[in-house]
């Protein structure tokens, strides 16, 4: 019948089973089953914690990217641009398609409404006034 032979850890100085004892690497030495323990205890910390800053660094990252697309001055160029071509839209003359080649046009300076020919261009002026016709926006 074996007795069990207590040893002194070197590491911790606490007394354990001999024959518990482990060669560990990152002490140079045998070391108690319960430093060992407390051992992956530090690595699983320490790997937990270098994960938490790898995250926070991931969202930084991030912000960084969101940052970078809601530059204001980016933002209000942009919106600028769509105000413009919104009120190019709004000031450019409409006209009501009648069909494939047909318009109906009326004249900016007397009113007059007339068909205007998309495949032929024409009339250029207005039959009624002769006022240029404008540049229009077919709805
Ligand atoms: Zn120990
Ligand atoms: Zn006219």
């Amino acid at each position: 019948m074996a007795e069990e032979v207590k040893a002194i850890c070197k590491v911790c100085g606490r007394a354990a089973n001999a024959n518990e004892f482990v060669l560990d690497a990152s002490f140079g030495m045998m070391a108690c089953p319960m430093c060992i323990r407390d051992k992956g205890n530090k690595d699983k910390l320490e790997k937990e914690q270098q994960k938490r800053q790898e995250d926070d660094q991931k969202k930084r990252e991030e912000n960084e990217v969101i940052v970078t697309k809601g530059d204001p001055e980016v933002e209000s160029a942009y919106r600028e641009k769509q105000q413009e071509i919104e009120k190019e839209r709004e000031k450019a003359l409409k006209v009501k398609k009648l069909d494939e080649n047909k318009v109906k046009y009326t004249c900016q300076k007397c009113h007059y409404e007339f068909i205007y020919k998309l495949d032929k261009n024409s009339p250029s002026n207005c039959p009624y006034c002769g006022e240029k016709v404008q540049s229009f926006v077919v709805e």
